[in-house]
Parts: structure tokens; sequence; C-alpha cells
């Protein structure tokens, strides 16, 4: 059935989900998540190999249909794709086109302001000028996550959404995410980022979601960024 354009969100300040779950065959992926996160906060979101993190951001990027529960964004149950930055673990670039051909060609072709600015705003931040006009295909794994993550961040994401974003990194490209995140939370995205690597991580998020076997093992809301101490502890608990 065709969703009415006053269900879907274009802008919100929240997603929560509602007893959330999914299963594939006889595997629970998802077992019933309920959590809220609110724009301006970004969330981590951690858990052991098979937790259901993935499946989690999959639902909420609209790639996966949750088997049961709902998602809302901003109280609506649908949200418009556009709205939505998601660097998941496939690259979504075209590998005969260089960096910057593909971020310029998404950029125009998701309607993104000022494309060629914004463009070469994320070439700069991800570190990517030396290889820009390179074609994707000859990237190195670290290179092509970092094309990735400027990808997911082309449209200005209400909500974005990084699973592992921190795979394959150096150092000075993990402290540029980071920033980028915080900066994104700022300016009033919902912000959600999986991973298993604490260090990278630690001082970008305020609040964090541990998963276990498809739910929600503890959670915590730190009046200030959670460091890495804090996300290590937070995942022992669980
Ligand atoms: P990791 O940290 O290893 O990336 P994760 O927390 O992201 O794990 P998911 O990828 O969401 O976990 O997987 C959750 C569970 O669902 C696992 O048991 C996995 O094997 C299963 N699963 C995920 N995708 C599929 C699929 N397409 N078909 C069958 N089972 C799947």
């Amino acid at each position: 059935m065709a969703e009415k354009l006053a269900d879907v969100a274009v802008s919100f300040s929240s997603v929560e989900t509602q007893d959330l779950a999914k299963s594939y065959g006889r595997t629970r992926a998802l077992a019933g998540v309920s959590v809220r996160i609110d724009a301006g906060k970004p969330c981590a979101l951690l858990g052991p190999n098979g937790a259901g993190k993935t499946t989690f951001l999959a639902i909420l990027a609209t790639l996966a249909r949750p088997t049961s529960g709902k998602v809302l964004y901003g109280g609506a149950p649908g949200v418009a794709r556009a709205t939505i930055g998601f660097c998941g673990h496939g690259a979504l670039v075209y590998a005969d086109l260089t960096a910057r051909e593909n971020l310029e060609w998404f950029g125009r072709y998701l309607g993104v302001a000022a494309w060629r600015a914004r463009a070469g705003d994320l070439i700069a931040r991800l570190d990517l000028a030396e290889i820009a006009d390179r074609p994707a295909r000859s990237f190195s794994r670290g290179q092509m996550q970092r094309l990735s993550i400027a990808r997911a961040l082309l449209v200005r994401p209400r909500l974005l959404l990084l699973d592992e974003p921190f795979a394959g990194l150096d150092a000075e490209a993990c402290a540029a995410v980071r920033a980028l995140v915080r900066e994104e939370a700022e300016a009033g995205a919902v912000v959600i980022v999986s991973t298993h690597d604490f260090t990278a991580l630690g001082g970008a998020c305020v609040q964090a979601i541990v998963l276990r076997r498809g739910r929600v093992a503890a959670t915590r809301a730190g009046d200030g960024p959670l460091d890495e101490a804090a996300l290590r502890e937070l995942y022992r608990q669980a």
C-alpha cells in the first residue's frame, strides 16, 4: 500500500523503535528492540559479532523490513530516503568513476544544494584530495572506506547511520570521522555509529546502546561525551 505523504518524515528530531524484531528463517537477528535516539546526541551501537547491529541499522535505513515492530521517524512511520546517509559494508560508489566524479554525480542526482562545493569539502575533510581524480577501483580499503563515508555525508543527512566506519581507517581518518559525527549531530542530525573499536569511537558519542543476541543488553546516556573507558565499561557490564 502506498504511504500517505504525511506519513513520510523529511525533517525529524528523533528516531524511535518499538519492539523491533527481525528473523531470517529460524535466526532471530532482532528480538524486540525499543530505543529512542535524539537528534544532536550521537549514539554508539555496540555488541558482539552477530548481535544484530547491522540488521538494526539496515532497518532504520529502510534497506530491510522488520518482521514485526515499528520505526518512527519523529513520530512518522515512514521516512524520505533522501534524508538518510548510510555507510554500510559494501561501498555504494561506481568503481569506474573517480572519487570526485562519484561525489559530484551523486550530489547532482540526489539534489544536494551546492553539490560541487559539498563534494570538494568532503574530499578535503576525508583527506581524499591526492587521490580524488583516480578511479575508485584503484583505492585501498581505507581509501574506499573514506569515500564511502563522504558519500553517506553528501546529502547532509537528517539520519546518519555508520556501520563500522572505522574499519581499515588510520588514526588520522578516525579522528576526521569522529569530528564529522559530532558536527553532523550539532547540525541537528540523528547519528548512530556501530563499531567494535572503542578507541576510535571514544569521545564522539553521548549515548550508547549495547545489543546482545538481538536484544538491548545495556544503554547509557552520558552528561557529556562517552570516552573509551566509559564505552568499555558499559560493554563489560552488558
Ligand atoms: P557483526 O558485529 O559481526 O557485524 P552484527 O551485530 O552486525 O554482527 P548482524 O549482521 O545484524 O549482526 O546479524 C545478526 C544475526 O542475523 C546473525 O546471527 C546473522 O548470522 C544473522 N543474519 C544477518 N543477515 C542475515 C541474512 N541475510 N540471512 C540469514 N541470517 C542473517
